[in-house]
């Protein structure tokens, strides 16, 4: 009887359990928050309210998984846009020339895209609600299991032979393995010094199935500050702006309108908004190195625990997509999870989320971009090689 705990049923822990089901006789699911039954926000995930896209490495990925999901995904109202036939992109150095590229992203809230890929992910999974993981068992050597709570009940350990720490950027595992006495997991923080403001809109009557996604980038020259309108499920748009947006009106319009191009705040003036605008403001690069760590065996951490980019990458959906399909591989290979080295396991995350690591930094790290020239921005070769790297296709498969 082997079992695997789970802890945090975000995207990422979502798809390991539903890897998990297929390598363990039992699967639980430890998760905070309570699910909704609709697609509706929830307090777990603050960044559902913001603009969520996933790109062609992730899409992939999430169907390989769990075939079917891209299609239940647009039949639910979800878009799909060719880059960059389908996206308008001002980039830092003008307009790119719009290609087949055999790059793409799919866009519709962060709501619904969970919603669909829970139905799919958590049968053969035992879910617990409203229950939070204190801390790992075990010492230095092997993790044995975790202790959980919920309101109001005495804290109760569960055994197992794998725990996965998904409990995303602000996870404690560090520090619950300090507790076993394990050295101390490094971590490097690099600032974006972004911030986040996003409103919901009801696009003009019969527009939202045709309009591209739009994204407005910086110049190095100016100041930082940038937008996206992606077209999302039920003939609406999803408006971020990022830098240092006005968290009211008149202001967040007025920023939208002040961009280098005035496109999205001229649709935004044509559309309805609902709701209210949502702030984000933790948006550094923040990677903790496990890999590198003396880990005891038994024990796993995934997703934005290990990595969480700067969200104007729209990377860490895909990253916890190709995780998934990482381990599915590793643990089909060595006959499970009992005979799976976890160390093994840790560096095999690390690799898969390395490309994405080093894309974000060296964007966010580095002091100013060199500028590129007309003849890149309408090259379809160009634009070929930078939006595959983009969307995460992995390098050896063929262009089209
Ligand atoms: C503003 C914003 C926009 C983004 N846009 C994109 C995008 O366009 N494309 C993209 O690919 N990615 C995007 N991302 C990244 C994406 O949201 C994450 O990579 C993704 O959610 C996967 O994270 P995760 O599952 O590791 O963690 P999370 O999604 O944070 O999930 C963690 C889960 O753990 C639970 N939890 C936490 N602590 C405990 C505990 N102690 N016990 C039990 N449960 C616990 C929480 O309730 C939650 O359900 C964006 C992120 C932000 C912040």
């Amino acid at each position: 009887m082997t079992r695997a705990v789970v802890l945090g049923g975000g995207f990422a822990g979502v798809l390991a359990a539903a890897v998990l089901a297929r390598h363990a006789d039992d699967v639980l699911l430890v998760e905070g928050d309570r699910y909704p039954s609709a697609p509706l926000p929830r307090r777990g995930l603050p960044q559902a309210h913001h603009s969520h896209v996933l790109v062609t490495g992730g899409a992939r990925a999430l169907e390989e998984l769990l075939p079917g999901t891209l299609k239940a995904l647009y039949a639910r109202g979800a878009h799909r846009r060719g880059l960059t036939g389908d996206v308008l992109i001002l980039s830092a150095d003008g307009w790119f020339a719009r290609h087949d590229t055999g790059a793409y992203l799919i866009s519709c809230t962060r709501v619904l895209l969970d919603h669909v890929v829970r139905r799919r992910a958590l049968r053969g999974v035992t879910v617990w609600p409203d229950t939070v993981a204190l801390g790992l068992t075990g010492d230095a050597g092997r993790v044995t299991g975790v202790t959980v709570g919920r309101a109001g009940g005495p804290p109760r350990t569960v055994e197992a032979d794998l725990v996965v720490d998904a409990t995303g950027r602000r996870s404690k595992a560090p520090s619950w393995l300090a507790g076993l006495g394990v050295p101390q997991i490094e971590e490097t923080v690099v600032a974006s010094e972004l911030a986040y403001a996003t409103r919901l809109y009801r696009a003009p009557a019969g527009r939202a199935a045709a309009t591209p996604a739009i994204m407005i980038h910086p110049h190095p020259d100016g100041p930082a500050r940038g937008a996206t309108l992606f077209p999302i499920e039920n003939g609406r748009w999803v408006v971020t702006l990022t830098g240092d947006p006005p968290v009211k009106e008149p202001g967040f319009t007025a920023f939208a309108h002040g961009l280098r191009s005035p496109l999205i705040g001229e649709l935004m003036a044509a559309a309805t908004p609902l709701g209210r605008i949502r702030p984000y403001r933790d948006t550094s690069n923040r990677r903790r190195f496990f890999e590198r760590a003396p880990l005891p065996e038994g024990v796993l951490a995934i997703g934005d625990a290990v990595v969480a980019v700067n969200p104007v990458h729209s990377h860490g959906l895909s990253i916890a997509a190709l995780t998934a399909l990482r381990l599915d591989r590793e643990l089909a290979g060595h006959g499970g999870v009992k005979p799976c080295r976890t160390p093994e396991l840790q560096a095999a995350v690390a690799e898969v989320a390395d490309p994405s690591w080093r894309m974000a930094v060296g964007q966010d790290g580095s002091p100013r971009p060199t500028l590129l020239s007309r003849a890149a921005l309408t090259s379809h070769q160009f634009a070929t090689r930078i939006f595959r790297a983009q969307t995460l296709i992995a390098e050896q498969e063929s262009t089209p």
